[in-house]
């Protein structure tokens, strides 16, 4: 079954809004099998956020990425790459999504969500050791999916 990462950044920690962005992941129906709070070192941040190393934007993301800490969860799910990236949203204005719904800005844009299966595998394994990760029965799927789901 697809596993995606997801961070829930600083700006989610400090307003107080964890509680209910793990409530939308939860309300689909995915299952958390990872969850700790870590803060972001330089290290990991500039690898996370290769991509956008040479934007403008860069030493301030890094700045408010260690602002404080975040919480890094994998959920897991049928098609739980697409499906996580559209519960968050990409922009503020994606009303319904995570973003659309807590986010004004561009950057404090509330979730991190992996953007590919092949991101999703790395970024997993950038975050999680194969320990912190856990295999158990979701009972809820026996009525949320059916066997072609699998
Ligand atoms: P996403 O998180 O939607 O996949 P990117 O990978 O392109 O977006 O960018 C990584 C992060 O950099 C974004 O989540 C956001 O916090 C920040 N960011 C992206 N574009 C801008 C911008 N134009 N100005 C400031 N910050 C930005």
């Amino acid at each position: 079954m697809e596993k995606s990462l997801v961070l829930v950044k600083p700006d989610a920690i400090q307003r107080g809004l964890l509680g209910n962005i793990l409530n939308r992941y939860e309300q689909k129906g995915l299952k958390i099998v990872g969850m700790k709070m870590i803060r972001l070192d330089d290290a990991l941040l500039r690898e996370h956020y290769a991509h956008v190393a040479d934007q403008p934007f860069f030493d301030e993301l890094s700045r408010f990425m260690s602002s404080s800490p975040v919480v890094a969860l994998v959920l897991e799910g049928p098609n739980a790459v697409e499906l996580v990236r559209i519960v968050c949203g990409i922009k503020p204005t994606d009303m319904g999504s995570i973003r659309g719904d807590f986010a004004l800005s561009v950057q404090r844009n509330i979730v991190h969500s992996s953007d590919s299966p092949a991101n999703a595998k790395k970024e997993v394994m950038r975050f999680f050791k194969e320990e912190e990760l856990f295999e158990y029965e979701k009972d809820e799927w026996k009525h949320a999916l059916a066997k072609s789901d699998y």
